[in-house]
């Protein structure tokens, strides 16, 4: 059977020549499934992986070995063994077998262990079916009589017998011969179109099927709402100086002078971000890096100064992608970020400016519709800063007439940053700050290079990834949330700091600038494009998603952010 394992020379993906035989059932219940865990190596814990490893704790202590295929194996009559692994070059699979027992005729019985009930008709599934025989072709291989295939259902506590004839190997032989051709693919295969599959699928959140469907050429299904609107898990910040974060018992703690401050369960964290000096214990940090939980630091100034996490991200073919398209490319989805950009400005101002003069929405739309025309970095350079010089001259239109900050001094110094000289531009600057954090963070779990970008240039210390993703949702994150704290009085003069020119949020002024920013966040939108309702936090992990799903090839353009 080499052919199953034959490499197409044109092809670049190539994963390890032995697939898991547990694979196959991936591949059984979707082939685009199959290539985004085995090929990519992308997995995502659901309940339902969670308690088939729960199942699986019975079966996964190692117990004694089978007999040498030689020997008389009625001998051995009920011997079982238990977890063990049996590969065949052959066939090119591996396989972790639960149990294989000897029977009183010296037959072996792979046995399976699965946590669920048979199908609908009282039968064994076929995918679990298609796992039983290829456990027990590998026996074969290794010399072992096998005329039967078992598998147990937990849920019914049934034990099903499957029989192993030519018409039921020829069909597995096939299924082998589809699954290499799709292992040796480094596009995956399309995602299944409206299927009930999917809402059970444990990658649906990565897959995004109905996106994907409903942003390739004509194909237009109406995208079902298959991901929750607001992830579960949210950042931790510690902003308390001289305070330690440890684990325990699956918490994450905060202490200061042998006293616990804050106290979260791991599994609502979803970054840990760390404000000056703070110290993470050797065993938070290893933690942190297994459940890949990034730690994410900020000088006490609040500029964002770097990310610690677990190791890279295994979407290697991403990366190739990210960093072998060309200029003209890269300039095509920077055009559509800095189009979304300034329209989302324009929407932003539109909607809370008290005296915008009739003909900025007109310019800032025009300035728009050439940006998303622009086909060199220079030209779009030149169209994102006259919008931003108009979108900024009107910036503090938007606040209410008797603001509690100094709002003026930002109409004489523009927008200007390091140092930021008065309170709105502190304001904007740590926002950003936060927004490239979360961005960051992002585009690293999905397996992109931040550092390397699209329209910002790569420059040390500077995510200019990040910095691309974060332009369309400056105005209706970062920016609506300055509004928010300055219209709503949620931040005052006492919270920022003058100093040689510099203003400074203070530690207070950045605990309410967080609140509002992760309010802000959490808030709930109808999608632009898929109409279905995700909070900016969803929306931000989905725009990484689609130019991801824009640089493997998946879909023909990038399609950016918009509201209206
Ligand atoms: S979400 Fe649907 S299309 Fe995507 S991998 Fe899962 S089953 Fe396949």
């Amino acid at each position: 059977m080499d052919h199953l394992m034959a490499a197409d020379g044109e092809k670049t993906s190539e994963p390890p020549a032995l697939v898991p035989a547990r694979m196959v059932n991936e591949f059984i219940y979707c082939p685009r499934l199959f290539h985004l865990e085995w090929v990519q190596s992308r997995f995502a814990i659901s309940d339902d992986v969670e308690e088939g490893l729960y199942v699986h704790r019975v079966v996964d202590e190692a117990s004694s070995d089978l007999p040498d295929p030689d020997e008389h194996l009625e001998r051995f009559a009920g011997r079982k063994s238990r977890s063990f692994w049996l590969s065949s070059t052959e066939l090119g699979l591996t396989a972790k077998l639960d149990i294989a027992e000897v029977d009183s005729a010296g037959l072996v019985v792979p046995v399976d262990y699965k946590k669920g009930a048979p199908d609908p008709h009282g039968k064994v599934w076929d995918t679990d079916r298609i796992q039983s025989l290829i456990q027990a072709l590998l026996l074969r291989d290794a010399g072992y009589p096998v005329e039967q295939a078992e598998v147990w259902y937990n849920e019914t506590r049934q034990r099903m017998t499957i029989d192993i004839t030519d018409q039921t190997l020829s069909e597995v032989r096939e299924v082998l011969i589809h699954l290499h051709e799709v292992a040796s693919d480094p596009q995956p295969p399309r995602p299944l179109i409206n299927s009930p599959k999917c809402p059970r699928c444990s990658l649906v959140g990565i897959c995004m099927p109905d996106e994907i469907t409903t942003l390739r050429p004509h194909e237009k299904p109406r995208p079902r709402r298959l991901l929750a609107a607001d992830p579960d898990n949210r950042p931790v910040y510690v902003q308390e100086q001289g305070t330690v974060v440890g684990v325990r018992r699956g918490r994450l703690e905060v202490f200061k002078e042998g006293q616990t401050l804050a106290s979260y369960r791991l599994i609502d964290v979803s970054q840990l971000c760390l404000q000056g000096n703070i110290t993470v214990s050797p065993q938070a940090v290893r933690e942190l890096m297994a459940r890949e939980i990034p730690i994410c630091w900020f000088s006490y100034g609040g500029w964002f100064a770097g990310m610690a996490q677990g190791l890279p991200g295994k979407n290697i073919d991403l990366r190739k992608s990210q960093f072998t398209i060309t200029s003209e490319q890269q300039t095509a989805i920077a055009s559509r970020m800095i189009e979304a950009k300034i329209r989302n400005g324009r929407t932003l101002l539109r909607r809370n400016s008290r005296n915008l003069p009739e003909h900025a929405p007109g310019q800032l739309l025009d300035l728009a519709k050439q940006a998303a025309e622009a086909t060199a970095a220079p030209s779009l350079l030149g169209l994102e800063g006259a919008a931003a010089r108009i979108y900024f001259s009107h910036f503090t239109s938007m606040f209410i007439p008797d603001p509690p900050v100094q709002t003026d001094r930002f109409d004489t110094n523009g927008r200007a940053r390091r140092p930021p000289p008065d309170p709105v531009n502190a304001l904007l600057s740590f926002l950003y700050s936060l927004l490239v954090k979360d961005i960051t963070a992002t585009l690293t779990m999905i397996g992109f290079d931040p550092y390397y970008g699209v329209y910002h240039r790569p420059r040390f210390g500077r995510p200019a990834l990040s910095l691309d993703l974060a332009e369309e949702f400056r105005p209706i994150v970062a920016d609506a949330t300055v509004i928010q704290l300055v219209n709503n009085r949620e931040i005052r003069a006492h919270h920022f700091l003058q100093k040689a020119g510099a203003c400074q949020l203070t530690a207070d002024g950045r605990k309410a600038v967080i609140g509002c920013y992760e309010r802000r966040m959490a808030h709930e939108i109808k999608h632009p494009t898929f109409g279905y309702r995700v909070t900016y936090r969803r929306a931000l992990d989905v725009q990484a998603r689609i130019l991801a799903a824009h640089l493997t090839g998946e879909i023909p353009e990038y399609t950016p952010f918009t509201t209206r």
